[in-house]
């Protein structure tokens, strides 16, 4: 159950990331002569969030398939020899009928990804390259001012205080509570 809820997780996050770029691209921004460009506010919401979900997929790695990653033989001429191979083939086999061939060629697969050298610079490579970790954070409200965005969300805010004061509701269609107030025939004080 803990191992399909951290995969549930990472294919959530495969699936809000595809749901950015295509955000990018389906809701650009308008540019010169009729082109368009993807969408900043999107693009710079994927750069906020990607440096902190990448590390969680790679964390999730590490803790579900655990020492399976390192629990490999160290070079494929291994399953050629007719010494070694037997014991590879026994012990190092997979669960449901997978094969340690198979199993292993999955392994490494993973850890190139997530724990060797190209794995280990990539992550840092995801970090960081779009800037570090504050920029890319506060980039996000001075293009919310530029572009208006505050503007738009604090009008919100204003449009909800604007509909009630210290005597209650001031818009039509709302109920204040109160002694006169019966709910379901039953008063509710
Ligand atoms: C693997 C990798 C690949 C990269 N690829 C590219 C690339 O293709 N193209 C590209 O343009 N760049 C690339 N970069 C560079 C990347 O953009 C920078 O690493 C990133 O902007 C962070 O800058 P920095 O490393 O100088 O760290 P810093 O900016 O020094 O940040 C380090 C820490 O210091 C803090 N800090 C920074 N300035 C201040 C300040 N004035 N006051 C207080 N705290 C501060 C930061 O918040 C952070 O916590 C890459 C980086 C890496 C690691």
């Amino acid at each position: 159950m803990g191992g399909q809820a951290n995969l549930g997780e990472v294919i959530a996050i495969r699936n809000l990331m595809w749901g950015l770029s295509d955000a990018m691209c389906k809701s650009p921004d308008p540019w010169e002569n009729g082109a368009v460009q993807p969408s900043m506010l999107y693009g710079m919401a994927y750069r906020t969030f990607m440096p902190m979900f990448y590390p969680r997929i790679k964390e999730i790695a590490e803790q579900v398939v655990a020492s399976g990653l390192v629990y490999v033989n160290s070079n494929a001429a291994d399953f050629k020899s007719s010494e070694i191979r037997p014991y590879l083939d026994k012990y190092v086999r997979g669960s449901n009928g997978i094969e340690a061939i198979d199993r292993i060629k999955i392994m490494k697969l993973l850890w190139d990804a997530v724990g060797s050298e190209f794995g280990g610079r990539h992550e840092l490579y995801e970090r960081n390259y779009a800037g570090n970790n504050e920029q890319i954070k506060f980039e996000n409200l001075a293009v919310a001012e530029m572009s208006g965005l505050t503007d738009v969300l604090e009008g919100f805010a204003e449009t909800c205080m604007s509909e009630y004061d210290l005597d209650g509701w001031t818009m039509p269609g709302f109920i204040n509570p109160g002694p006169d107030v019966s709910l379901f025939g039953r008063d509710w004080q």
